[in-house]
């Protein structure tokens, strides 16, 4: 817990500390500006330490695919930038294809991502088979896979990210809740906290799951829904190979990589509602039993030795909303990832400097704005499951 007091102002107060907040704490304090962010809970005790770890630049939308690519740039420099170990494996992404709309929409996200630099390419049953021996099924009519892509350990990422802002000048407050953002004249003046009051004119929101309340706090929707799943990992597997892909069965969403000896194992329960409850249960594992025993048996088989579940932050179209708000200065979010916001943490905490600074990103990111629900103008994103 915090032994510090809370500091009485800061330029930019961040709220939430999963990989968004501390990546866009790292690179505003790299960047000499005076931020504090405040987590309720643990740092990374929110989605971000619940997630499978996966990271890829393979998505439909090209702004997914430059972001995702910019942070797997990141993601293989962080050993320098901010100097930490993130046990980064470079295995490769695949996805599983089993039916023929799928295997159409990924050739075509496929030359999208081709022009952006990322070497994605479609692959026959008999590579798919190579690439990945466990995975079984007459029914599979293609693959994509990129190389690049793998999986990490995102609380490194987060711890990563919270000891370089720190080195940085960046104050980071654990187990201090933000409950109401002042604002006067439409300006915000303050962040209330669970510790007292911090004075403030930007607020940046990355409350993943829970960002619909704080939106609140400033009269906004940020239509962001939380949606539980669940992973478990196996007992060891002597006969897996040591090198295997991140593995995703697109029709089913059962996917699964190597996690030291054995494997992890996720896959969405269609019959989950939305709630923050993030208690585990049995209810899905007879369905992930039954695709397990279709599409990589060899899981079927093997023991349990635990499991955990976490929360999904859903927006309508799947995709993330971004930007800043017009009727309150100056308030920032960056949530709603649905399923994919590890992976874009280190991108995404640029782009948030760089809108807090008044200077374009690396990429424009306003179609990301969430206006988009008002003006009907979606972005769905095909490659989330
Ligand atoms: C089972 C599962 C598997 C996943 N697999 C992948 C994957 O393979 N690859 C991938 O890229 N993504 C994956 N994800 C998604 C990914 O975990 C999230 O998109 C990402 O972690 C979101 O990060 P965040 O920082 O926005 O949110 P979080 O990590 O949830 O951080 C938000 C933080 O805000 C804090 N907070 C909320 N309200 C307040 C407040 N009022 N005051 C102070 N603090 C507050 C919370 O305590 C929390 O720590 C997965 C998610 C789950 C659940």
């Amino acid at each position: 817990m915090n032994s510090a007091p809370l500091p009485e102002r800061a330029s930019v107060v961040i709220i939430g500390g999963g990989v968004m907040g501390t990546s866009a704490a790292f690179h505003l304090a790299e960047a000499g500006v005076d931020v504090v962010l405040l987590e309720r809970d643990q740092l990374g005790s929110g989605s971000t330490s619940r997630s499978a770890g996966g990271v890829r630049a393979q998505f439909s939308d090209a702004l997914n695919i430059q972001m995702a690519q910019r942070s797997l740039e990141a993601f293989r420099a962080f050993d320098r930038r901010p100097g930490w170990e993130i046990d980064l494996k470079q295995v490769g992404y695949l996805f599983v294809l089993s039916r023929e709309a799928d295997v159409a929409a990924f050739t075509a996200s496929v030359a999208v991502q081709n022009e952006h630099g990322v070497p994605s390419r479609m692959l026959s049953q008999a590579e798919l088979r190579r690439l990945c021996p466990i995975v079984a099924g007459e029914d599979i009519l293609a693959g994509a896979f990129s190389p690049d892509d793998g999986h990490a350990t995102p609380e490194a990422v987060v711890q990563g990210y919270a000891a370089g802002a720190r080195a940085l000048g960046a104050r980071l407050r654990v187990g201090c809740e933000a409950l109401e953002i002042e604002t006067s004249g439409g300006e915000i003046t303050g962040v209330v906290t669970s510790h007292g009051t911090i004075t403030t004119g930007i607020v940046i929101c990355t409350a993943g799951a829970w960002s619909g309340r704080c939106g609140e706090m400033v009269g906004v929707t940020l239509p962001v829904v939380p949606l539980r799943r669940q992973i478990l990992f196996t007992e060891p597997m002597p006969r897996l190979p040591e090198r295997l892909p991140m593995t995703i069965d697109f029709a089913t969403s059962f996917y699964f990589h190597r996690e030291g000896p054995g494997l992890l194992v996720g896959m969405s329960d269609p019959d989950e509602q939305p709630g923050f409850s993030t208690a585990t249960s049995d209810g899905w594992i007879p369905a992930l039993i039954e695709i397990a025993s279709r599409r990589a048996p060899v899981i079927a088989d093997v023991g349990i030795r635990g499991g955990w579940a976490g929360l999904y932050e859903v927006t309508p179209d799947n995709n993330a909303i971004i930007g800043e708000v017009r009727n309150v200065s100056r308030f920032l979010y960056a949530a709603g990832f649905s399923g994919h916001g590890f992976l874009q943490g280190p991108a995404v905490g640029e782009i948030l400097r760089d809108l807090v600074l008044e200077r374009p990103p690396f990429v424009d990111v306003s179609p990301l704005s969430v206006d988009r629900f008002d003006s009907a103008m979606l972005r769905p994103e095909f490659n989330v499951v």
